[in-house]
């Protein structure tokens, strides 16, 4: 289930949102601390027509309050642990149809042996739900929750189990296919009753949180992670093909420490930004092309070893060969990073003649060695020499959101450097059509978007995680 925290500061607001919030989720949660107009006296007010969707929640815990929504017949009651076994004790007595949440949160931190014992104290009072928020730190501290959601689950206990804050989103998202109870999403963006909560709607329509059952976890391993589109286009595919999987962000500090802990949880991993190179290490194999190119983008799981591939030189190529043929061509390519190793390997297994510039020479002389073949590597200062170039590509960042109105290359060296028919790739796909590309195309050059390439990787990702093949094309949005 999916409960709506309801943060309206106002009686009259706090209806209206619940209203709404009830079209999309079974649960709407009342914060009575965050309604300044109502005290016990005019709870009435707020509790929906059925009572029954409601959990009523009070952090002020102020006298009385709890046991009116009791006697309005509320669905369910929050109370905090911290108000005392006691206490809590006298309110489960006299709960009638109500059923008592007891919760524990620590706002700042995310301590298992902590969690343990406030889980054992609060399961001592037999509650009809355990909740327990902790503040995530790090992505690590999403564990001890997934632990304790299995804990529950042994014990048949029914139990809430979240972290807060942006590392613990994806406690959010997994903790309901995981087994827990509910989960808790915003009404919109800006609406959310604690750090890191995601929109209702997306919990429903992206992440199928009250669909999936013990799904096969995928995800993309990075940082930064948000910029990417992956968790859309690869949950769209599951659910077309009807698969209980899930795709989600892993924003990630330590890809050595992350790969070990989450060895066991995860069937397969997007690798981004800055860990295409470090993650070699922590395999247990890596194919030939991954291995040549001295990266990977992504890994899967196969008898319990994790494999490394490399998409990204295959997603290239057959992007650029939409529009030419590689061999024999001149190639110019523009930077020496972890794409242009990728991109630059493509070029050279399809027999391109490659020159690299990159701002510091130095590394584009390395990859050239590198690569070999007779690729040449020079600095970005001296493109203006090169003539009759058949194929640009840009494998740098510049262009890409939010310094949209840079190039890489300026209008009159272009104008000196393309033949007739040159055709120019742009691996920034964010925004799709760059200041290099309208250039090139003002100059009569055939034009390839980095979303091709894109698309193209991530659609041969997704066969390596699955075994199947999916169009992600538009997806998208
Ligand atoms: P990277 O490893 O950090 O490499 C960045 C490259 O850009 C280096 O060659 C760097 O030159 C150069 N560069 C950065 N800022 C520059 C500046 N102000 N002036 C001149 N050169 C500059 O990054 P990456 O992983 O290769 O990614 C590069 C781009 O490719 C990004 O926009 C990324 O989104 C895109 N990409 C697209 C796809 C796709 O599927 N379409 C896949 C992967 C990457 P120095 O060596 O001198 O620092």
């Amino acid at each position: 289930m999916i409960a709506v925290p309801i943060t309206a500061s106002t009686a009259g607001q706090a209806v209206k949102d619940a209203e709404r919030a009830h079209r999309i989720a079974e649960l709407v949660e009342l914060r009575l601390d965050l309604i300044k107009d109502i005290g016990k006296d005019r709870l009435n007010e707020v509790m929906p027509d059925k009572p029954g969707r409601a959990i009523v929640t009070d952090r002020k815990n102020r006298a009385g309050i709890i046991e009116e929504a009791i006697r309005l017949k509320a669905g369910f009651v929050d109370i905090d642990i911290c108000r005392g076994k006691k206490e809590v004790s006298r309110i489960i007595k006299g709960k009638g149809k109500t059923k008592i949440i007891v919760s524990y949160h620590n706002f700042k931190k995310t301590d298992e042996k902590e969690l343990i014992k406030k889980y054992e104290e609060i399961k001592g009072l037999k509650p009809d739900v355990i909740k327990i928020a902790s503040f995530a730190n790090s992505i690590m501290d999403n564990l001890p929750i997934f632990r304790l959601i299995k804990r529950a689950k042994k014990e048949k206990r029914k139990i809430i189990a979240l972290c807060m804050g942006e590392k613990g989103k994806i406690s959010r998202i997994l903790s309901v296919p995981f087994g827990a109870e509910l989960t808790f999403g915003s009404l919109e963006e800006g609406k959310e009753s604690a750090p890191g909560q995601i929109p209702a709607c997306t919990l429903i329509d992206r992440y199928r949180v009250n669909e999936l059952k013990d799904p096969k976890v995928f995800g993309l391993a990075g940082n930064p992670v948000g910029h990417s589109k992956g968790m859309v286009i690869h949950n769209k595919a599951f659910e077309k093909l009807g698969m209980n999987s899930i795709y989600v962000n892993f924003l990630v500090e330590d890809i050595g420490r992350f790969i070990d802990a989450y060895k066991g949880m995860i069937s397969g991993l997007s690798i981004t930004i800055p860990f295409k190179t470090e993650i070699v290490k922590y395999l247990d194999r890596v194919d030939a092309t991954a291995e040549s190119i001295g990266a990977v983008n992504t890994v899967v799981k196969e008898n319990g070893k994790l494999m490394g591939h490399n998409t990204d030189a295959a997603g290239a190529i057959k992007a650029i060969e939409e529009k030419t043929g590689i061999e024999g061509k001149e190639v110019l390519m523009v930077g020496a990073g972890g794409a242009a190793k990728a991109i630059g390997y493509g070029i050279i297994q399809n027999k391109g003649k490659l020159t690299i510039a990159n701002r510091t020479e130095s590394k584009a002389k390395k990859l050239a060695g590198d690569l070999g073949h007779g690729s040449e590597g020079i600095g970005i200062n001296v493109i203006g020499k090169l003539e009759g170039v058949d194929i640009v590509i840009n494998a740098t960042s510049i262009g890409m959101f939010p310094d949209t109105e840079r190039s890489p290359i300026e209008k009159g060296v272009m104008k000196k450097i393309i033949g007739r028919k040159t055709v120019v790739f742009d691996a920034v796909y964010n925004p799709r059509e760059t200041m290099l590309l309208k250039m090139a195309a003002k100059l009569g050059c055939k034009t390839v978007s980095g979303y091709e390439m894109f698309i193209n990787q991530a659609e041969e990702q997704f066969r390596m995680f699955t075994g199947k093949r999916a169009s992600l094309k538009g997806t998208e949005a």
